[in-house]
């Protein structure tokens, strides 16, 4: 088959593979769309299964940040990158400077940010060799004092936004309490996004690999712990999908009974036709890469270097009003959520280039 017939292709604008034989180091840099601005995006350090699987994966990543940043007016474009390989065995510093080195051959259309199985310190790393990297800088936070570049804090804070977006809408209510929340996934997003609705007097159930993390949930925040596989079938109100993509497919919908879809993960819809089928059965879809937009709404203010604490937290209260829009408008046209984003993404792509105060 050829690249461009490729079914998640989507018109990118240039797709590079780069290498390095000394340190092992081999990645893909995907770059769909720079209408607004360079091509802002993760990196993703993961073990795949073979190449082809890592470029669908970086394909449609970066395909989603075009939106995500049209989505949230924000003045970049859409790319991402993946380095194939174990992070935990081949992750070391030769190779980040081989990434730094490949970023630096790129100009800065495309600029890394962290992502799955990369870290604040590594983006430090691959600043050693280029320019073309964000999310790692001391930042002001909100409180007055300075944070760390991980845009963690922000991405679980626009999630706790779209959630309580959703339950107005579909309940009506200003407040999450005693609502019943399933995390799927307690790490640097889902662990904070349990907090923030914890301290708001929802029911936390939640599942992880990581027993260290949910036992800290069960001890801090009184979360119940369910096997990773029960997640979906639990009495839920709403399911938070905080780990991996393609959670929400045919077989988890069959056992899932919340009436409710919002959480961090990317890709969070197995296929097209899910949301479709969410939207017939009735359950409240809050697309991801709206809900998840916190965090890249963070580093494009750290990247241009106007970072200010109170403007990009208005900036990512936008979810709220951003979500609100799009269920009202699903209801109205009957169409569903999942569509009707990529509809809203395109419509402000054509609004011409946003200005951040
Ligand atoms: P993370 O790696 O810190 O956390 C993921 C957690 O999921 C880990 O604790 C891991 O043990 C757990 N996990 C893995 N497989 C699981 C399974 N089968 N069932 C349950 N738990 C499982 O990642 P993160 O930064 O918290 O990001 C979570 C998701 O949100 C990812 O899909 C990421 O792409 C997306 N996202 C993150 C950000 C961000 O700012 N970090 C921004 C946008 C989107």
């Amino acid at each position: 088959m050829s690249f461009f017939d490729h079914k998640d292709f989507d018109n990118h604008e240039q797709v590079c593979y780069f290498s390095d034989e000394a340190s092992g180091f081999k990645a893909i840099v995907a770059i769909h769309n720079t209408q607004f601005g360079a091509s802002l995006g993760g990196t993703r350090f993961y073990n795949y299964t073979n190449d082809d699987d890592a470029l669908t994966d970086v394909l449609r990543l970066s395909r989603g940040m075009t939106y995500k940043s049209a989505m949230a007016r924000l003045p970049l474009g859409g790319g991402k990158s993946v380095i194939i390989g174990d992070p935990k065995s081949i992750k070391n510093e030769a190779l980040l400077h081989a990434f730094g080195d490949a970023l630096e051959r790129l100009n800065g259309v495309y600029v890394a940010a962290e992502d799955s199985g990369t870290s604040v310190n590594d983006m430090k790393i691959i600043h050693q060799r280029t320019e073309h990297v964000t999310g790692y800088h001391e930042k002001q936070s909100q409180e007055g004092g300075s944070k760390s570049g991980d845009p963690s804090p922000a991405t679980a804070y626009g999630c706790y936004l779209g959630i309580k977006a959703a339950v107005k809408f579909k309940h009506n209510r200003d407040d999450v309490k005693g609502l019943r929340i399933g995390i799927q996934g307690l790490g640097n997003v889902g662990y904070r996004l349990a907090e923030l609705l914890h301290n708001d007097g929802a029911v936390i159930i939640a599942c992880d690999l990581d027993q260290n993390a949910l036992a800290k949930a069960k001890r801090e925040l009184g979360a119940e712990i369910v096997d990773l596989d029960d997640i979906y079938s639990q009495e839920l109100d709403i399911f938070a999908p905080c780990a991996m993509g393609a959670t929400v497919n045919e077989h988890t919908l069959k056992i899932m009974n919340a009436t409710i879809i919002a959480g961090s993960a990317n890709n969070q819809l197995d296929t097209a036709t899910i949301g479709q089928l969410l939207h017939d059965q009735g359950i409240l879809y809050a697309p991801d890469y709206v809900i998840n937009a916190g965090g890249i709404i963070d580093v494009c203010y750290e990247h241009l270097g106007i970072y200010d604490a109170a403007k990009v937290n208005l900036h990512i209260e936008g979810i709220y009003d951003t979500l609100t829009e799009m269920f009202e408008r699903s209801a109205k046209e009957n169409r569903p959520t999942s569509e009707l984003a990529d509809t809203i993404a395109r419509e402000r792509l054509n609004q011409g280039i946003p200005i951040l105060a």
